[in-house]
């Protein structure tokens, strides 16, 4: 490989490559995507996206297999959850085979940036859209502007999963029900940052997130989904203000290959006790284990223990050996890029 890049200390840091997408609809057609080694966006003053905070966004990976072969990880479902977003924003959606192509086509452009197999490292994909209209009064927003960018990321455990410890702390609401909690607009993230930013400097690994209207339910543990195991089942919330995780979704299907029962169903912050493992999961880890969560309010704390439980390992172990080629990809999850 011809990159000069320290594969086993990656971070989760923005590392250029060889080149990235762009691609625009004008409020008629999509152009073609264009390819550049441009790392800058110019853009007018007014432009709507970022005035408003019209813009959303996805993550995906694609990983050097065992085999040798590139593999991205269910970008289909990426494309879809970027098109409701993009309705959700009143922007056009992006058609998924567009969608799925140019990933296809950043990652062959970025081939050398993918890291080698024994890394356990990956190529993050950044698709990016936002409202490229020049005005100033808020309505519909006809002109999108897309980006495709990637970056090689590590392991985010770095030496193996480790337990993390949550806080629960209800100073800020992370989505509020019927707002945009179930799409991956920029804006969330904006919106938790204030309280994720105080749990750190408590000494926590992340917020659990309630729902805004009661503060009584499980929504979501930082920027990923949470799930509990107990009884031989996966629970996991069922909101309206939860985004919907390609991880998640993969991980009820892989606990129900296993044998387990699958509920997605509204969780209680008492219910939090009952598990015998907890985790969060997303794109990112795939699965954080939760070691305890400490409530500030009713200083309530549960201990789950000081091992990773065994069906979270279980999960997390079958979902990357699809994800890396080493185990058979029934579901057809894996789109082979070369
Ligand atoms: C992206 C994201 C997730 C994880 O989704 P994946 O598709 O599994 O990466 C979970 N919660 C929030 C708020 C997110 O933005």
């Amino acid at each position: 490989m011809g990159v000069n890049i320290d594969w086993n200390n990656l971070g989760f840091d923005y590392i250029k490559t060889n080149a990235n997408l762009r691609c625009r609809f004008d409020g008629k057609r999509w152009s073609q995507i264009s390819v550049t080694e441009d790392e800058y966006i110019r853009m007018h003053i007014a432009t709507m996206g970022i005035h408003y905070g019209i813009m959303a966004f996805e993550g995906l990976k694609a990983f050097r297999g065992k085999d040798g072969k590139v593999r991205l990880f269910r970008p289909a479902d990426n494309a879809r959850r970027f098109q409701s977003s993009a309705y959700k924003l009143c922007l056009e959606p992006m058609p998924t085979d567009v969608f799925v192509e140019a990933c296809i086509q950043l990652v062959k452009l970025n081939i050398d940036f993918v890291p080698p197999y024994e890394s356990g490292a990956s190529l993050y994909l950044r698709p990016l859209m936002y409202g490229s209209q020049v005005a100033i009064g808020v309505h519909r927003c006809p002109e999108v502007d897309i980006v495709f960018f990637a970056s090689p990321v590590g392991p985010y455990f770095k030496g193996g999963m480790q337990l993390i410890k949550v806080v629960i702390d209800r100073m800020q609401d992370r989505a509020a029900p019927r707002g945009t909690g179930d799409i991956k607009a920029g804006g969330n993230y904006a919106s938790s940052l204030l309280s994720g930013e105080k749990a750190h400097d408590m000494g926590y690994d992340n917020v659990m997130y309630l729902d805004a209207a009661q503060h009584r339910f499980v929504e979501e543990c930082g920027a990923a989904n949470f799930f509990g195991i107990k009884n031989n089942t996966y629970v996991t919330p069922a909101s309206p203000s939860i985004l919907p995780s390609v991880t998640n979704d993969s991980l009820r299907t892989l606990a129900a290959d296993m044998g387990l029962n699958v509920e997605q169903r509204p969780v209680t912050v008492e219910e939090l006790k009952t598990f015998e493992e907890a985790g969060a999961c997303g794109t990112a880890a795939v699965i954080s284990p939760i070691g305890s969560i400490y409530d500030i309010d009713t200083q309530e704390y549960i201990d789950y223990g000081k091992t990773i439980g065994p069906v979270s390992l279980a999960l997390y172990n079958r979902l990357r050996d699809i994800q890396y080629g080493r185990a058979e990809d029934k579901h057809n999850w894996c789109v082979i890029v070369e």
